[in-house]
Order: structure tokens, then C-alpha cells, then sequence
């Protein structure tokens, strides 16, 4: 089933186009504005409200991704990505159309997501290649976990994840995608 309707424009809180932190190599990150979480400890907090913010400008996004030939992939964080899931689709096809890989940040669980009936969800979650899941939990938290602020989340391998049918976590920052 199809859903035609335009999806709301994108709203971002803030774009770092070479993060070494926030998945394996290099990588673009946009930081989505909206989370429904409010995880306490939450290192983000300006990105809760959706309507802050500003509106994303796509084809200017797409264009700083051009321009640098050294990066990775992108990164899709939060703020809750899977808030605007509809509006991060076309964004996320242009970012598999060029090679890159896409690694996604939730603080939903991934056995949650897969139930999600929200417009794009499984879309968006059909591009991503790595997805880092669950919410931030202070009592866990842990700075030394490779990309992820507590124990509890997980670094979810979705391409081998779909190929397994069941959860394979990413084994090394060094490991291909
Ligand atoms: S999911 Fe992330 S951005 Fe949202 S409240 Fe939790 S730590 Fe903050």
C-alpha cells in the first residue's frame, strides 16, 4: 500500500558534515528535530520540540554530500529520525543512490519499529544499513560503547539482520558494511 500524500517538510536541528563519532568512518550527520523520548540525562535536549528547528533545504543537503569525496556514510540522528520517517525517505534513497552508507539512530527498539505502521517507517528502516536503537538510559550510561551513550542500545547490522531474520548486532567499527 502506497501512501501518495506529501509528507511533511523535513525539520532538522542541526547538520555536522564530518563526524568521526557517530558511526564507522567519516560520515554526514543530520540531526532531525522532534523526539517524543525525553530520556532523562538526554544530551540534546533543543531537539525535543518539533517545531523547533529549522526547515531542511534537501538539494542543498545534497549538495554539501557532493562536494565531500572522503565520506563514509550518513548518519541520521536526533532528535527521534523515526518521527519524520516520511519526510528522511527521500533522503535517505538519495543517500543509497550514491553509495553511502546510511546509519539511523532511534530511541525506539528495533523490534518496535517493525511493527510501526507510520508512513515511511519501514521504508526508512529498509535503507539503513547500521541502526543504533533504544532510548538513552543515564543509569547505563557508558562513554567508552562506540557510538551509543548507554549499554542498553544496540548497534544493529540491518543489512545482515535482514538477510539472518533475526538481530545480528555490528561486530567492529572496522568491519565493512
Ligand atoms: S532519544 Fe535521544 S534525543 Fe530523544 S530524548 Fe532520548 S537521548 Fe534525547
Amino acid at each position: 500500500m502506497s501512501n501518495t500524500a506529501s509528507p511533511e517538510p523535513l525539520r532538522i536541528a542541526g547538520i555536522v558534515p564530518g563526524s568521526i563519532v557517530d558511526g564507522p568512518g567519516i560520515r554526514f550527520v543530520i540531526f532531525t528535530q522532534g523526539c517524543p523520548h525525553h530520556c532523562p540525562g538526554c544530551h540534546n535536549p533543543k531537539t525535543h520540540d518539533p517545531k523547533g528547528g529549522s526547515e531542511a533545504d534537501i538539494p542543498s543537503i545534497l549538495a554539501r554530500l557532493d562536494e565531500d569525496l572522503l565520506l563514509s556514510g550518513v548518519t541520521f540522528s536526533g532528535g527521534e529520525p523515526f518521527m519524520q520517517a516520511a519526510a528522511l525517505v527521500p533522503l535517505a534513497e538519495a543517500v543509497k543512490v550514491r553509495g553511502k552508507n546510511l546509519m539511523v539512530y532511534t530511541g525506539y527498539q528495533y523490534e518496535q519499529l517493525v511493527h510501526m505502521e507510520q508512513p515511511g517507517v519501514q521504508r526508512l528502516l529498509s535503507l539503513a544499513d547500521l541502526l543504533v536503537d533504544g532510548p538513552f538510559v543515564l543509569a547505563e550510561k557508558d562513554l567508552t560503547l562506540p557510538y551509543r551513550g548507554s549499554s542498553n542500545q544496540r548497534v544493529i547490522d540491518l543489512v545482515r539482520t535482514r538477510e539472518a531474520g533475526e538481530i545480528v548486532l555490528y561486530r567492529s567499527e572496522y568491519e565493512d558494511l
